[in-house]
């Protein structure tokens, strides 16, 4: 595909998310509360990325180390939030370029960023990705087990948890998505030290007007924005 083609193709299509995501808020929240509107950069090349900046996008998310380093360099100013499954030993490569990683599920993992949050001198804001759906093959922390890593990664000093990420089950998502919103109010409303809920980050391409309905705070589009990929 030719660059200007998708250019255009990224002018609509924001527009068409755009406008949906407007349309699902009025529908479904009240006039103050704010969706933030990701951008998932998988695959896509940097110019291809920054077109999405221009038109509006304030913060992308990225999956792969290698990748993000490969791309990094040639981005507009935007913020950065890590959102794929996030190795300990790579944690070191990202730090100083996340405002937030949003797919933190154990104790091990928050422990490395803690480290090396602590060596660079920051304070790491984080959060939980939950396994909603209890899927053997997905990344996450059971919702029966998530008060309990609350408490063990609400006592490490450089990081900061600030809500809670989830990839539902692609049957059934509406269900899912309810559930989601009850397991983050029931959280909330247990002011846990340390532990604040401000975000819930959930809804994707096919999902993000039901996620917006269930108390959705940040939307993470890739393929509807940029197009289809080659892998996942
Ligand atoms: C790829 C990815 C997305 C975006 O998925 P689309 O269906 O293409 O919008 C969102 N969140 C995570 C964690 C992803 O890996």
């Amino acid at each position: 595909m030719l660059m200007q083609n998708s250019f255009t193709y990224v002018d609509e299509n924001y527009k068409r998310i755009y406008n949906c995501i407007e349309e699902a808020k009025a529908k479904y929240r009240k006039p103050d509360e704010n969706v933030t509107f990701m951008a998932v950069t998988k695959t896509v090349a940097p110019e291809v990325v920054n077109h999405a900046i221009f038109n509006g996008i304030k913060v992308l998310g990225e999956n792969r180390v290698q990748e993000f380093q490969s791309k990094k360099d040639f981005y507009e100013p935007a913020e950065i939030h890590f959102i794929g499954h996030l190795q300990t030993n790579k944690v070191k490569y990202i730090i100083e370029d996340m405002a937030l990683i949003q797919s933190v599920d154990n104790l091990k993992l928050a422990s490395e960023i803690d480290r090396h949050a602590k060596r660079v001198g920051k304070i790491q804001n984080i959060l939980i990705e939950v396994n909603i759906g209890d899927e053997i093959s997905k990344s996450g922390i059971s919702p029966e087990c998530l008060e309990s890593l609350l408490a063990d990664v609400s006592k490490l000093q450089n990081i900061h948890v600030k809500g809670l990420m989830t990839i539902p089950p692609a049957g059934e998502n509406e269900k899912f998505l309810c559930k989601m919103q009850e397991l983050y109010l029931d959280i909330s409303s247990k002011n846990i030290d340390n532990i604040d809920m401000e975000i819930l980050s959930m809804g994707m391409s096919g999902d993000y007007e039901k996620a917006i309905k269930y108390g959705s705070t940040l939307v993470r589009i890739g393929s509807a924005l940029f197009g289809a990929r080659n892998y996942k």
